[in-house]
């Protein structure tokens, strides 16, 4: 999978890509994740790339002009399955949309800042909006790489247990059960016994009761939907 990701903030998301999972998925060349700097497609030299807003009012806007000439290079190297503009007022991200996206071959992120971007981006270059949840960050930076780890984790080959994604939280519309590692006790909270018996039909079972539990008493929202 290929990710272009478009930003005038391109710091912003420099670290957390070369780290960890998304790190080692880029070293083994599972996504190529390219971060592009809108600045360098500024035409002053400034490298302006906001204005005020037409109508007025507080706050700047992202101009048209950079994010056109930027999206447009990179359109004529290849095609892309989505151009996505993270957005507080796009459709909600879920664990579905990661599941589908992470299918995808090759998509550009653009990430806003400011008050907004010019409207004239939504309407002719962009084809998908999304939203991590309803509250208003700085900038689409965070949100970008939030998309982009709940994607990429989801590459074949990028986790080493590809498996333990499987149960995780909102995959089959459950929660995922609690988790314990050694020692069996720990200032007097005790391993439940099932899980050191070794009894691998008894601990599935024991699992998914506490996965139907926790949804129960932490979601109701998703028991009704299942
Ligand atoms: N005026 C906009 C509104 O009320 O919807 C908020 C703009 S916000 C300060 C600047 C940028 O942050 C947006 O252009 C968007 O790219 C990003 N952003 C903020 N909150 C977001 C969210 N919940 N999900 C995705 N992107 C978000």
């Amino acid at each position: 999978m290929r990710i272009d990701l478009v930003t005038g903030f391109p710091a912003l998301v420099a670290g957390p890509l070369d780290e960890s999972m998304l790190g080692r998925a880029r070293e083994k060349g599972i996504v190529e994740v390219v971060v592009h700097d809108l600045r360098d497609y500024a035409s002053d030299r400034h490298r302006t790339i906001d204005d005020a807003p037409y109508g007025g009012g507080a706050g700047m806007i992202l101009k048209a002009e950079p994010v056109f000439a930027l999206i447009e290079s990179l359109m004529k190297e290849r095609r892309y399955d989505e151009i996505i503009y993270l957005s507080a007022d796009g459709e909600r991200f879920t664990q579905q949309s990661a599941n589908a996206l992470s299918m995808k071959e090759s998509l550009i992120l653009l990430c806003g800042h400011y008050k907004g971007i010019d409207e004239r981006i939504r309407l002719s270059l962009v084809t998908r909006e999304i939203s991590i949840g309803d509250y208003v960050l700085t900038g689409g930076e965070l949100p970008a790489l939030v998309l982009v780890d709940a994607v990429v984790r989801l590459i074949p080959g990028v986790l080493h247990d590809g498996e333990s994604m499987l149960t995780d939280s909102f995959q089959d519309g459950l929660l995922d059960a609690p988790s314990f590692t050694r020692p069996p006790e720990f200032r007097g909270m005790r391993v439940p016994e099932v899980l050191l018996s070794g009894n691998h039909e008894e601990i599935a079972a024991w699992r998914m009761a506490q996965r139907r539990s926790r949804t129960q008493e932490r979601r109701t929202d998703l028991m009704e939907q299942s």
